[in-house]
């Protein structure tokens, strides 16, 4: 008991910890996000308005004090989904830092989390926006060259690359070649204290690497790269260029972004009156605000999406179960093989693998209904229910997830059709 409480204890300062720190790299890299719209914004934006409106008008989010005080109260389960959340968005920025020092040891030039910043203009509102670049690459000379390279950590790597995704390295690509001459590029350290501000990129390239470039990003080769890196294993997608119609469309959503956040803020919108992503959405997954969603308040009668997630993992446990048939027959041919070999018991070498078939002990289970009578006649059932209570353990309570084709109405017999139609 006293070791889960600790474990607890310890569970409960890494979760704190990981907030505490995620709030202040937050603040010193990216400023107050409520005061602009971050090119990330507008994925989010893109597949849920009412998700991206209440992010930004939360700011940091969930407090780090939170934490202690549910440790206070044992909610074990608050503290290890915050945890879990916490690794996930900051195994990112883990392999960020890997990632910059292997960028540097090539010795190439690299800016990290350059800052651009701009005001557009959305109808009558002018819109703060701001796109911070994890990994700007430059190559001056007689080919002048910019890659700019977006990270994303996931648990698996995507097949293709997700839209939102895309829409924020246009939008990237779009700053950096609108503003390339306007004094609007920043460039801070790790605790964010300010190195250059105000500056043009290519000032900023003469400052930092001695590199000319010209005045005009059409005569410079610009490629966007996203790369997404799992702990094991890395896929790049790309080349993005900058696009003139994509760098539109991703201005036009951070107004529209904007507008609805300075709308909610000042009363004259509820979130509720916010589009939001409809049927089963990953988004949702990740989600602070599904506890007060509309999408959730009520049952939706078709869900396509998450039919289509349940389709596919109907599918899954069919496979799961043939590879399980299929593993146990192949199991038993090898053994039957083994069996007939003379000198069966020492270790088969087969090339690239060895094998033996071994007696293993038969497994021990305790009979419980014997064991209670046993019990009663020896002590009396008093005693005995006593003792069985006193040694049962209760699991914890879980989920399981209950699905099943759902029962179509009979297709009536020919006679009931003809039945029918007379
Ligand atoms: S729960 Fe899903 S639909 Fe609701 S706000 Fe969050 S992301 Fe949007």
């Amino acid at each position: 008991m006293e070791t889960t409480h600790k474990e607890l204890a310890l569970m409960a300062q890494l979760a704190r910890g990981l907030l505490a720190h995620g709030e202040r790299s937050g603040m010193a890299q990216l400023g107050d996000r409520t005061r602009y719209v971050g090119m990330s914004d507008l994925g989010k934006a893109m597949r849920c308005m009412r998700a991206a409106v209440a992010d930004k008008s939360a700011g940091s989010g969930l407090a780090p004090d939170q934490v202690a005080q549910w440790f206070a109260q044992g909610a074990e389960e608050r503290i290890c989904a915050t945890l879990h959340r916490q690794l996930v968005l900051q195994r990112g920025h883990w392999l960020e830092e890997g990632v910059r020092q292997a960028l540097l040891a090539n010795g190439a030039p690299l800016i990290p989390q350059l800052g651009i910043e701009a005001t557009i203009q959305h109808g009558t509102t002018e819109v703060p926006v701001r796109a911070h670049l994890d990994f700007v690459l430059l190559r001056g000379g007689e080919r002048p060259a910019i890659r700019v390279l977006e990270l994303k950590s996931t648990e698996h790597l995507p097949k293709t690359l997700h839209p939102a995704y895309e829409m924020q390295v246009y939008g990237q690509l779009g700053m950096l070649a609108t503003c390339w001459g306007k004094p609007c590029v920043n460039l801070r350290d790790g605790d964010g204290t300010p190195i250059l501000s105000g500056q043009t990129f290519p000032e900023v390239a003469q400052h930092l690497f001695g590199i000319t470039l010209p005045a005009s990003s059409d005569r410079v080769d610009i490629e966007g790269w996203v790369l997404c890196l799992s702990m094991a294993e890395a896929r790049a997608f790309g080349p993005y260029r900058p696009d003139a119609a994509m760098h539109d469309l991703a201005m036009r959503l951070a107004g529209e972004l904007w507008t609805n956040l300075q709308r909610y803020t000042n009363g004259r919108v509820s979130l509720d009156d916010l589009d939001y992503c409809h049927g089963f959405h990953p988004l949702c997954d990740w989600c602070d605000h599904y506890a007060s969603c509309p999408k959730f308040s009520t049952r939706q009668a078709l869900d396509p999406a998450c039919n289509a997630a349940l389709q596919q993992l109907d599918a899954l446990r069919s496979q799961r179960k043939d590879l399980d048939q299929e593993i146990k027959r192949m199991e038993e041919r090898i053994e039957t093989h083994y069996a007939r070999l003379s000198g069966a018991g020492d270790w088969l070498a087969t090339g690239d693998y060895r094998c033996k078939v071994a007696p293993m002990p038969g497994r021990v289970t305790l009979n419980r209904a014997m064991l209670q009578a046993e019990l009663a006649n020896s002590l009396g059932q008093k005693e005995s229910d006593r003792i069985l209570s006193l040694c049962t353990d209760t699991g914890r309570p879980f989920t399981r997830l209950f699905f099943g084709r759902t029962p179509r109405p009979a297709t009536p017999s020919h006679e009931e059709r003809i039945h029918v139609a007379a």
